[in-house]
């Protein structure tokens, strides 16, 4: 069978691009995917105790761009799921992150307005020139000073990266979000939920389509010599597609440890982060994202370790040339588009994949 496109990938960018491509301009696509699930990344699916989990690790659709959530609300409907993170900054000391009014008054046992935080900020933060900036704890005190950088960052920092804040790039920890106000919300973006439904149930939606062929747990490299295209979307790892040639892209990858215990509920949020104790970096609860109705309740303790499956790329200097490598090296290829997280080698919200996937989209429709 001749196909107009292969697409590596069925997580969010390959789905949005096998979707669009079918619907809008009438193309016949071959969606390969490795594993056996569509969905890559984000994807969702009940256990064995009919509890709704998410896989790799939790996931908060939010976003500000327009034209992305009216695309997947056709897809789906989203929940009035509202994301809030606690930090367990000390024993029996849970607040919420990013730093609010609230949350620094419970650090501190006393009380702030607007203009009194800042002036705390500004005696506690260490004064550092821009150019003097060299690392990611200069980021973080010469914001917030030295207090809140080992309250929050510090321990959290190894734990997540392995590293501590002075031994990476300024830009691996941005700029803490600081709120003048009261708003606990982790995310302050105009739309955010969770699909009404889980996420799985979106990408089927996407992808169920006359004109679209899925190969699940098929690696491309064993079949791409057997299939006729025209061209290829990739959205798999970029140093796989050149065989390493130049060397091997740095991730971190995450270890999940699922129970499920006899209680409606264990924790107050969905999802608390324990930046100073235990060995884990945080836990998540996932009946407070679908607001499952379920006599049980299913929690997941999350680590972060340095070998296995690709998460988060690790933005260095020395990753950064490999990158641009293998970057120069996809230029020159002809018919052969890299998109996703994971052929661009960096962090991407969902909302990033699939406003990515559909402005591939608009530019490969123009030239059909
Ligand atoms: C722990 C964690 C939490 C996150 N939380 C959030 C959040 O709360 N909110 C948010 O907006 N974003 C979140 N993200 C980001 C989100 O996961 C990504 O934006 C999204 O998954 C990107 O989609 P993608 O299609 O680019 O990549 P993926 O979903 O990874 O899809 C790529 C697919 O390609 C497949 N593939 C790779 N190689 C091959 C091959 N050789 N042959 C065939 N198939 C192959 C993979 O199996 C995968 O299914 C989080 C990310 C992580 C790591």
């Amino acid at each position: 069978m001749k196909f107009h496109y292969l697409i590596v990938g069925a997580g969010l960018a390959g789905c949005t691009l096998a979707e669009r491509l079918a619907n809008e301009s009438d193309r016949k696509v071959l969606l390969v995917e490795k594993r056996d699930h569509i969905g890559g990344h984000c994807t969702d699916r009940y256990n064995d105790d009919g509890i709704l989990v998410q896989i790799y690790g939790p996931h908060i659709f939010h976003t500000r761009i327009q034209t992305v959530w009216e695309y997947l609300n056709r897809f789906t409907s989203f929940n009035s799921y509202v994301h809030r993170v606690l930090s367990a900054v000390r024993e029996g000391l849970n607040v919420y992150f990013p730093l609010n009014l609230e949350t620094m008054e419970k650090i501190t046992g006393k009380s702030f307005s607007p203009e009194s935080l800042n002036a705390y900020f500004e005696e506690k933060r260490v004064k550092i020139d821009e150019k003097d900036i060299k690392n990611s704890r200069d980021v973080v005190i010469s914001q917030v000073g030295e207090e809140l950088y080992e309250l929050f960052i510090k321990n959290y920092s190894k734990k997540q990266w392995g590293l501590y804040p002075e031994e990476l790039d300024p830009q691996v920890l941005r700029r803490i979000p600081v709120r003048y106000n009261r708003d606990t919300r982790y995310f302050d973006d105009p739309w955010q939920g969770i699909p009404s439904h889980g996420y799985f149930r979106i990408f089927e939606n996407m992808v169920k389509h006359k004109n679209i062929h899925i190969l699940l747990q098929t690696d491309y490299k064993d079949i791409i010599s057997q299939v006729t295209f025209d061209k290829l979307i990739y959205t798999g790892p970029i140093d796989y597609f050149f065989d390493y040639v130049y060397g091997r892209l740095p991730y971190r990858t995450m270890v999940f440890n699922f129970q499920t215990l006899d209680m409606e509920y264990f924790q107050e949020a969905a999802v608390v982060n324990y930046p100073n104790f235990n060995n884990y970096t945080r836990i998540t609860e996932f009946k407070h994202f679908y607001l499952q109705q379920h006599p049980r309740t299913t929690i997941c303790y999350e680590y972060s370790t340095g070998e296995g499956e690709p998460y988060y790329p690790i933005p260095t200097s020395e990753s950064r040339i490999i990158y641009e490598k293998y970057k120069a090296q996809a230029a020159k290829l002809k018919n052969t588009y890299f998109v996703g997280r994971l052929a661009e080698y960096r962090y991407i919200n969902m909302d990033q994949a699939v406003n990515s996937a559909l402005e591939l989209f608009h530019k490969l429709h123009s030239l059909s």
